[in-house]
């Protein structure tokens, strides 16, 4: 096992070595603790436990040894090389949640109350929207949705509602690939006293590290990228004041039993050890499938931050490594042509979610969006036409060679 002093300099070792800790039984790897509950030596055992006298596990909601090293990692992971107002290295305190959406509830759950009101951009992951839209009223709490990406509009909702107590950021974000600027954002909201929250799913740590521009809290779907294998659904909630999530966020945690599976975290914290390296191949990857779609003439349009073109592209250069391996584009023969060309892919998978292996595409229009009517979704940019992907780690020729053949018939 490494020395946990070691001055660890690249992002790799740092995803192999975080958050691991010598098994009691010389286990190489953190094993699955599949166990609800933990025991005690004697009462007085008990009581020091319960009491927080004494650290150790009581019950897998509460917290668990495989799911402790997940949260130590990715919190390494989005802290890396990030430093807080003294100088010292940024500490966050992290709880794996048992998917995305887990890690979105518990955040609005712990931070908001009947009365407050949270203000985010109009492109977000369906179910964010769908929480926002149908679950916070329920609680008294409105979400007020405006183009982020204009710095005026946002302090202009901040001036008209002093009731803002969060802003909610998502990039980038569905389908079109939008990004909001982070930092100005965060600067504008701590102006105003505001809480400021930012699902990182797309980008991962590799990326982008929203806590160097000083968020509040991060929240991620473990199940894309970090996972990177599709092989569960997980979620992370993570925030940069540490006494607040052992104190409010740990209570509610606890209590709304939103915790990961140990076999969950398990896959996990396999999946992330590779990051970097899955990473660069993605990214490289979907730099050479944006360069052949925007030069296909069944192509109308591409979005992908990578192109100078795009209306994002100055913000993602400030705030991102690399673009990413996510990108959408518009076909120019509409509804028929994206069915005709989702059915002609031969190596390509068809299905939603992302990060994993393989390269994925979807057609939101015959798929997520079919049941939201043509204008509304119009209105968030996906067209009829509209093709989704996530661009995997396969050998780039043959992922060129099956979007070319299946192009050139639709
Ligand atoms: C998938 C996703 C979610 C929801 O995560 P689940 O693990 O499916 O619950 C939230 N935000 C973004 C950006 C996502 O892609």
């Amino acid at each position: 096992m490494a020395d946990q002093s070691f001055p660890i300099t690249g992002f790799s070792s740092l995803a192999i070595h975080a958050g691991h800790r010598q098994d009691p039984n010389y286990a190489h790897l953190t094993p699955i603790y599949a166990t609800s509950t933990f025991v005690y030596d004697d009462a007085e055992q008990g009581m020091r436990r319960f009491s927080g006298r004494e650290e150790g596990y009581i019950y897998t909601r509460w917290g668990n040894p495989t799911s402790r090293e997940a949260e130590e990692k990715i919190a390494a992971l989005e802290t890396f090389g990030i430093t807080d107002d003294s100088g010292d290295p940024l500490r966050v305190k992290s709880y794996l949640q048992s998917s995305g959406m887990a890690a979105v509830s518990s955040l609005f759950m712990t931070t908001l109350q009947a009365g407050d009101k949270v203000l985010s951009h109009y492109s977000l992951y369906g179910g964010t929207q769908e929480h926002m839209n149908t679950l916070l009223p329920n609680f008294g709490v409105e979400a007020i949705i405006a183009d982020l990406r204009n710095l005026n509009i946002v302090e202009d909702m901040l001036k008209q509602h002093p009731a803002i107590k969060m802003i909610y950021l998502e990039t980038p974000a569905n389908p079109t690939i939008q990004c909001v600027d982070i930092e100005a954002i965060t600067r504008l909201g701590k102006q105003h006293g505001k809480l400021i929250a930012c699902d990182n799913t797309f980008a991962t740590p590799y990326l982008q590290q929203p806590f160097k521009y000083g968020v509040d809290f991060i929240v991620h779907s473990t199940t894309k990228f970090l996972n990177g294998h599709g092989t569960a659904v997980g979620g992370i909630f993570m925030g940069r004041d540490v006494s607040f999530m052992q104190g409010r966020t740990y209570k509610i945690y606890k209590a709304l039993g939103g915790n990961s599976s140990p076999y969950d975290a398990f896959l996990l914290v396999n999946g992330i050890k590779t990051l970097e390296l899955r990473m660069e191949r993605h990214c490289s990857n979907a730099e050479k499938v944006a360069t052949l779609l925007t030069s296909h003439p069944a192509v109308a349009s591409v979005n992908y931050n990578g192109l100078s073109t795009h209306p994002d592209y100055a913000v993602a250069k400030k705030q991102m490594r690399h673009p990413g391996a996510m990108m959408s584009f518009e076909l120019k023969g509409g509804l028929q042509a994206g069915i005709h060309f989702m059915n002609r892919l031969r190596l390509c998978t068809r299905t939603v979610s992302l990060g994993t292996c393989d390269t994925l595409l979807s057609h939101p229009a015959s798929m997520t969006h079919y049941s939201v009517p043509k204008e509304q979704r119009e209105q968030y940019g996906i067209t009829d036409g509209l093709i989704r992907m996530s661009v995997g780690m396969e050998n780039v020729a043959d992922i060129l060679n099956d979007l070319e053949q299946a192009l050139n018939e639709s």
